[in-house]
């Protein structure tokens, strides 16, 4: 079972950085941004009054959704909003920046597009040589989710733009691979639908061996077919979310 990073996403609310995450996201997507759309007659732009509305959240994400496209694809239109978020900034320290909070929207927008999308562009599982499903459909098979290199922070956004985690439908038996450094202990292992519809809750105890920290869910015959589903692992009081692709 080949499992790739994750990244996982609770809703579409931008929230929870940390500066330095922030900072990055800006510093990548804010040099291109600047530079590689130069809308000299200025087509489409929202105008200043909106921009300075959006920058200083003024305006409500919700209405400044049908703009955020523009502004993170119109070096001129992401010069006026840099502008007016610093000035923002300087005004009110310490909260998140507008324009990231647009830019990781619009991230985070395009990377459930890519997973909600029937075929996306998702690396191929490869096939377990052990497991001959036709010739012992009743046999236990094991899927590995390997989060070791998905190590979201507890309750904040995960990581953009990385394929979700797959494994093979029929799995009856669940091996996690906990995120690097995490806890022995028990937790919440939680499997729905995209629409939020609880397939699977279980409880698992990992523990530590040789610095991995893994553990093992049952699963009831035939609870996950092919699809797309959220993965949820945590505790009562915070949870990853990781997209999971069934196939
Ligand atoms: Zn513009």
């Amino acid at each position: 079972m080949y499992i790739r990073d994750a990244w996982g996403r609770q809703g579409l609310k931008a929230k929870a950085y940390s500066a330095r995450e922030e900072k990055r996201i800006l510093a990548a997507l804010g040099r291109s941004l600047l530079r590689d759309f130069p809308n000299p007659e200025r087509i489409g732009c929202p105008g200043p009054e909106v921009v300075k509305r959006i920058a200083s959240h003024e305006m409500d994400l919700s209405e400044a959704d049908k703009w955020l496209d523009h502004l993170t694809s119109c070096s001129p239109c992401y010069r006026d909003l840099s502008a007016f978020q610093t000035a923002y900034r300087r005004r009110r320290r310490g909260a998140l920046g507008a324009i990231a909070a647009a830019i990781v929207m619009v991230a985070c927008f395009a990377g459930w597009a890519l997973f909600l999308r029937p075929n996306g562009p998702l690396v191929r599982r490869q096939k377990e040589p052990s497991a001959p499903r036709q010739e012992k459909p009743l046999a236990t098979q094991t899927a590995v989710l390997d989060l070791r290199d998905r190590s979201p922070q507890r309750g904040a956004e995960p990581a953009l733009a990385l394929p979700p985690l797959e494994m093979a439908p029929n799995v009856s038996h669940l091996e996690i691979y906990l995120p690097l450094g995490s806890d022995e202990g028990l937790y919440d292992v939680r499997v729905t639908t995209t629409q939020g519809e609880l397939l699977l809750a279980a409880t698992g105890r990992a523990k530590i061996k040789q610095g991995l920290t893994s553990m093992a869910v049952d699963v009831p015959p035939s609870t996950i077919r092919s699809g797309k589903y959220i993965l949820k692992i945590g505790t009562h009081s915070w949870e990853w979310v990781f997209p999971l692709v069934v196939r």
